[in-house]
């Protein structure tokens, strides 16, 4: 399970970016998650104003719903 990013909603404020103890969030317009440094602890989801931020199912979307 890993946090993913809703780019239908994420307007790349950044504002999640210093938020992830794991600095598993960049934002090169819209937030990316390196799934290789996301621990899943879902610090970063409180604090996405739009709520783009959301957890990974593992099904076949990439960005689940
Ligand atoms: S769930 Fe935690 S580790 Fe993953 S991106 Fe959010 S703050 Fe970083
Ligand atoms: S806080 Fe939300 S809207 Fe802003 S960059 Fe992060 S995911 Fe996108």
């Amino acid at each position: 399970m890993m946090v993913v990013v809703n780019p239908l909603k994420c307007t790349g404020c950044a504002f999640c970016v210093p938020v992830c103890p794991n600095r598993a969030i960049s934002s090169l317009g819209l937030a990316e998650i390196d799934k290789d440094r996301c621990v899943a602890c879902l610090e970063c989801l409180d604090f996405c104003p739009v709520t783009a931020l959301g957890r990974g199912k593992n099904r076949k979307e990439p960005h689940g719903s």
